[in-house]
């Protein structure tokens, strides 16, 4: 059972993996363990080295084994691979993947976004996240499809390798920082087939200057640590920008009333649950909080939000932690932001909820503005209240330089909400 861990990680963090998932064998560069020896010993771990470079003593234990080894049948219920959620709220959980749970969504993938052996992959994504682990590598293997591995993001990389490649599989900043680039236009991209977004929302606006700039209408798909994908939106028909897509094949999705679990119409708000070979096992010894997260029939309360078209292509408006409840009445964060993000000088915003006395939660919005520009709050204000009901207007206004993402461009509203309340 495989365990990938971040590779910014400090010995506090790796020492909670280590006891939290107990593995027997520890792969780690020089000096990574250093200060855990103790707790490593404790719980009976072996430790193997592996640099940068290749060195280290996995490298010279693998001289004196044979290169012939017996494969080791596994069943589709099989535990794969433990991947811990990035636990911004609350600690962070080992999701049991099986075998079965990886396999059939990256058949899937390849079918959906047909990947072949003549598929070339840009790849500059983190591989201990389910974006550039599974996604990207488990298609890959499968479709035989050559994969241009990067050390990270470099926008030089990234605008080189365009012509070689044919599928690039991005977060949205990889897309952001691209259309800043003047360097990118469609005679760049002319031998690319497919720009696939995912891992945090792509806005409308750089779906729609993208396709501007390039003639390629990014695909945006939705998934999770806990669930491999869920939906995409279709390789052949209409790409809808601010849509995830529709459920893959064999997945279902519905949309619920969180407390009762009543099953939404179309075009009603309510938690995203999903259900299909592609949900995972549970957490790791957390049983009562996986029960917690599954409804009777089997289907995982995702904790995102968001409601289906008529069309059923899924739009998601936020996580339910980052709903604002203001005086017992719901504003959702993506439905300002996006007002917001229209206006000239904004580049982009987050909107988020801070502790009120009165009211429970009050609105806040964090506004970027667009480099060189200065921004009238009170002009945004007057847009705001002449767009929106007065329960969803911020009560108060922040602007600041950069919005805090993590390394999936997600954005921290954890950390917003920690420094402006
Ligand atoms: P992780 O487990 O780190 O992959 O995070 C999963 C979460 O990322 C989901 O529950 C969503 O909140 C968010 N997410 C993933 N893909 C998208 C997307 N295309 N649009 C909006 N949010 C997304």
């Amino acid at each position: 059972v495989f365990l990938p861990v971040n590779t910014s990680y400090k010995t506090e963090e790796l020492s909670y993996f280590i006891k939290d998932s107990r593995p027997t064998l520890i792969v780690s560069q020089e000096n990574a363990l250093r200060g855990l020896e103790v707790m490593v010993q404790d719980i009976g771990a072996n430790t193997l080295t592996l640099n940068s470079d290749g060195s280290g003593s996995l490298k010279q234990a693998l001289v004196s084994r044979p290169e012939i080894f017996e494969t080791v049948t596994r069943k589709s219920d099989d535990l794969a691979a433990l991947l811990y959620t990035s636990g911004t709220t609350g600690r962070s959980k080992g999701a049991m993947l099986t075998h079965g749970n990886l396999l059939s969504n990256s058949r899937v993938l390849v079918e959906q976004w047909q990947i072949t052996d003549q598929d070339v992959l840009i790849h500059a994504l983190p591989v201990f996240h389910t974006h550039g682990l599974f996604v990207a590598m488990n298609t890959a293997l499968i479709a035989g499809m050559t994969v241009n591995f990067m050390d990270g993001f470099n926008i030089d990389e990234i605008v080189n390798a365009q012509e070689r490649s044919t599928v690039m599989m991005g977060v949205p900043t990889f897309y952001t920082r691209l259309l800043n680039d003047e360097r990118l236009n469609s005679n760049l991209t002319r031998n690319m087939r497919l720009f696939i977004s995912g891992s945090a929302p792509l806005l409308a606006e750089v779906h729609d200057a993208f396709y501007d700039r390039t003639g390629h209408k990014i695909l945006e798909r939705y998934g999770m640590t806990e669930t491999n994908m869920n939906t995409s939106n279709p390789l052949l028909g209409e790409r809808l920008a601010g849509t995830v897509g529709m459920a893959l094949k064999g997945i279902e999705i519905r949309i619920t009333e969180f407390e009762t679990g009543k099953i939404l119409e179309n075009g009603d708000t309510g938690i995203i649950e999903v259900r299909g070979e592609n949900v995972f096992k549970g957490y790791w010894n957390l049983p009562k909080k996986t029960a917690q997260e599954f409804r009777d029939d089997g289907f995982f309360i995702t904790g995102d939000l968001g409601y289906l078209t008529e069309r059923r292509y899924l739009c998601i408006v936020g996580r339910q932690k980052d709903l604002i409840i203001t005086g017992g009445l719901n504003v959702y964060p993506k439905e300002i932001e996006d007002l917001l993000n229209k206006i000239s000088g904004v580049h982009e915003s987050a909107v988020f909820g801070v502790p009120h006395d009165d009211f429970g939660e009050q609105v806040v919005a964090a506004i970027v503005p667009d480099s060189g520009m200065k921004i009238e709050i009170s002009s945004l204000r007057l847009i705001v209240e002449a767009k929106l009901a007065r329960f969803k207007h911020p009560r108060e206004y922040v602007v600041i330089s950069k919005l805090p993402r993590n390394m999936m461009g997600k954005v921290t509203k954890n950390i917003l909400r920690n420094n402006y309340k």
